[in-house]
């Protein structure tokens, strides 16, 4: 004889996800983020040169390589079409969407100069590359260059905004490169873009990058900006040192800073900095014409 099945009709009632349920798988990259980005902000106060490079090779292998999280034009389309995900579901992209965003009120695009895995790989990069292979773009070139990023970002939003044509992403950026998944031809643009980085420092971040863009826009708000001291409108030290073309004479132009820190450690260095020996040839000129307090 048959027997009935138990539930023949699937009324029995699923099991329900608990809150508990939806968190606990989330813990151990929340946990992974929460460090990485501590020791971002570590290695940024203490204005630490290993601490930075080791963040920085943290960014790319960790951030990009692995868990392949990166600030993208997509997020900026989700802010246009104000659709956001689940929050107790991804709460990774709004732990690292929140921190880009306050990050960059605070002190401007900190998220390019140490989080951004791709922006992390262009700094290493020039980091080992020999000097002289280096192409300096002279200053008015770079100074208009610079706008193609704000212009690009135009276009896309345009684009996006017309089509909601969610791919065009691949075709303004190369962050996909670090999910090892792309057509021969994207293989191709994304390698001419890294050989030519090898040339002119930094290329993608100062010239093209849509999502620096926006973080360039939203920099305007900085609270915490670099100082300059009185002697920067005729030094051009740091301007030179500056490898993002952000420091025009007096003026550090925020939307391109990326809060490196090297010219912040030049300022820092009595040696190198003229502030300090300005302020030491003045003390002792000071001394000198100081007359002598008579002795009673
Ligand atoms: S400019 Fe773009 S690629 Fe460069 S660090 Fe910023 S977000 Fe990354
Ligand atoms: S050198 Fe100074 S101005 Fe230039 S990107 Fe670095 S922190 Fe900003």
């Amino acid at each position: 004889m048959i027997q009935p099945e138990a539930d023949p009709w699937g009324f029995e009632e699923e099991p329900v996800e608990t809150l508990a349920d939806i968190l606990q798988p989330q813990i151990p990259d929340l946990a992974m983020l929460v460090i990485f980005l501590l020791l971002a902000y570590v290695s940024f106060r203490r204005k630490s040169v290993p601490l930075k490079y080791a963040v920085l090779v943290l960014a790319v292998a960790y951030m990009g390589f692995w868990k392949s999280t990166l600030i993208s034009i997509t997020d900026v389309f989700r802010v246009v079409d104000r659709d956001f995900p689940i929050f107790q579901s991804t709460l990774l992209w709004y732990g690292f969407a929140g921190f880009t965003l306050l990050s960059t009120v605070l002190w401007g695009r900190f998220y390019c100069g140490r989080v951004c895995a791709f922006g992390a790989l262009t700094q290493l990069m020039d980091a080992v590359l020999p000097a002289k292979w280096r192409v300096d773009v002279p200053r008015p070139i770079e100074a208009k260059a610079a706008w193609i990023k704000f212009g690009l970002l135009a276009a896309v939003l345009v684009y996006y905004i017309a089509t909601h044509d969610l791919l065009v992403y691949q075709y303004v950026e190369p962050f996909w490169m670090f999910t090892r998944v792309g057509t021969t031809p994207m293989w191709i643009a994304v390698g001419t873009l890294l050989v030519a980085s090898m040339f002119v420092r930094n290329l993608y971040c100062r010239f093209l990058c849509p999502v620096g863009a926006t973080l360039g826009i939203l920099s305007n708000l900085t609270v915490f900006r670099i100082k300059r001291w009185s002697e920067c409108s005729t030094c051009k030290i740091c301007q030179k040192t500056c490898q993002f073309g952000a420091i025009e004479g007096p003026k550090i132009l925020v939307s391109e800073c990326v809060r490196c820190d090297d010219c912040e450690r030049m300022y820092a260095d009595e040696q190198k900095c003229p502030h300090w020996r300005i302020l030491d040839f003045k003390a002792k000129k000071a001394a000198r014409v100081m007359p002598l307090t008579p002795v009673s």
